[in-house]
């Protein structure tokens, strides 16, 4: 189980989430239309949901209907982006 970052993040991308990640698992480039989170690194913390300002966050089970592809496409991201394991303070990460 993880976190999902669904569509009200495209065009928003303010990064909150990314700065209160304790295991620095959201990630993605300025090329990309969202940020995705990691479901293999994500400890279902919940840091991330209260702090989007567009409520793009969901818990994977309570993802709305209409929203529910948004659980592969993080997921998918992984697989063709390479990411760091190692831990990088805030101010190093994107
Ligand atoms: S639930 Fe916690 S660990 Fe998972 S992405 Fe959000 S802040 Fe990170
Ligand atoms: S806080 Fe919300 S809008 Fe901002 S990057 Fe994270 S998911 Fe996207």
């Amino acid at each position: 189980m993880a976190y999902i970052i669904t569509e009200p993040c495209i065009g928003t991308k303010d990064q909150s989430c990314v700065d209160v990640c304790p295991v620095d698992c959201i990630h993605g480039s300025e090329d990309d239309e969202q940020y995705y989170i990691d479901p293999d690194t994500c400890i279902d913390c919940a840091a991330c949901e209260s702090v989007c300002p567009v409520n793009a966050i969901y818990f994977e089970d309570d993802v709305p209907e209409e929203w529910k592809s948004y659980t592969q496409k993080n997921s998918e991201w992984f697989k063709t982006h390479e990411t760091s394991g190692a831990f990088r303070p805030s101010s190093e990460r994107h």
